[in-house]
């Protein structure tokens, strides 16, 4: 379903009203303000997907210190930049983080590329993303589309309909083409993100305060929470999984880096059981070690976006390290401290802080 009315309203006014508002709450102060270069904006831009700012912030100023441009992105390894990201979630933004500076450095002469097209050619680059940095960045007119303009948007025009289905986000697509300015693009995407951030936010917006007021359809009719329409419900399926923390009287604890594709693709994990039954056994044929205690530990619930994992560790003690082990270059036996520094998934980081 679409739209009750648009408004009879000129592109300068909303921008306009958007812009003078901007000028008086708007964030100045973000990291990646200070130094908005094509790599900087998109760096961010790719943090701030489905993450605050206030999250994003000391992982933006870690990953900047460490690299500094696309070049030294490009010449990473994975598992350091993986281990840079732990903790921030969504880990195929990291690894098409580092794709895409070895594309640029490979096609681009380290640099970003200057037009929508080959930036959405980008691994991990949508057109909201690309639309981003051609504002922020190069300041070109093109319109982004994140969550929070989407929101704006839905209430401003009364919009409903889920924003991810199709026909609604082209329309909002439309909408934003419609209402950009002919001037400060920079600052008018800014606004758009700011305002929804700080003043249209997801649950009790301050209507109050907000420049678009005088005639958005939502808070007009008094309405606000009705916009964006949700998603219809689906069940979200919950998985089992039986980690096999295995310690060695050292205290040093078995890893394994998972495959790079799937969830948590190339990170470092404890080894998954298939049965919990004879884990002495499994410990034995599987990995050909010695266990002298098991105990099973109190089972734990962890929110993926499309699926709840319940987590069930048990922790063996074993004797001594085995062969299986050193030869395989998957495992590894990590103490706790060092095992904190690789790029690890933000339940297996939370867990091993426990063991310590
Ligand atoms: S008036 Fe309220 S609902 Fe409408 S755009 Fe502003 S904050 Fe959002």
């Amino acid at each position: 379903m679409a739209t009750e009315n648009f408004h009879i309203l000129t592109t300068s006014t909303f921008s306009d009203r958007l812009l003078n508002w901007f000028d008086q709450h708007g964030r100045k102060d973000l990291p990646w303000q200070q130094q908005p270069t094509p790599y900087h904006v998109w760096l961010s831009e790719i943090m701030l997907q489905q993450t605050q700012v206030s999250t994003v912030i000391p992982y933006y100023q870690r990953f900047t210190d460490r690299y500094a441009d696309i070049a030294s992105l490009a010449k990473a390894s994975i598992e350091d930049v993986l281990a840079l990201w732990t903790g921030l979630g969504y880990y195929a933004r990291a690894r098409n983080l580092h794709k895409a500076a070895v594309i640029m450095t490979n096609e681009h002469d380290a640099k970003m590329p200057n037009t929508i097209e080959q930036l959405i050619a980008l691994p991990g680059v949508g057109r909201s993303t690309a639309g981003a940095i051609m504002a922020l960045a190069h300041h070109q007119n093109y319109p982004i589309l994140d969550g929070n303009v989407k929101r704006v948007l839905t209430r401003y025009d009364g919009i409903s309909g889920w924003p991810g289905k199709k026909v609604i986000e082209n329309q909002l697509w439309k909408r934003a083409e419609q209402l950009l300015p002919k001037h400060r693009i920079a600052n008018y995407i800014q606004a758009q993100m700011d305002l929804g951030a700080t003043v249209c936010t997801r649950s009790k917006p301050k209507c109050n305060k907000c420049p678009l007021q005088s005639d958005c359809h939502a808070f007009l009719r008094d309405i606000p929470q009705n916009y964006p329409s949700p998603r219809s419900k689906k069940i979200i399926p919950t998985r089992q999984i039986n980690w096999l923390v295995a310690q060695l009287p050292t205290k040093e604890v078995l890893l394994q880096q998972r495959a790079n594709t799937g969830i948590w693709g190339g990170l470092w994990s404890f080894p998954e059981l298939n049965s919990i039954e004879n884990i002495d056994h499994i410990c034995m044929n599987q990995f050909n070690l010695e266990t002298t205690k098991i105990v099973t530990q109190t089972h734990f619930r962890h929110v993926l976006s499309h699926f709840k994992l319940d987590i069930h560790p048990h922790l063996v003690s074993c004797s001594i390290d085995s062969n299986y082990i050193t030869e395989n270059k998957n495992f590894s036996w990590y103490k706790i401290q060092d095992a904190l520094q690789l790029g690890l998934p933000a339940p297996v980081k939370t867990f091993l802080i426990s063991l310590q």
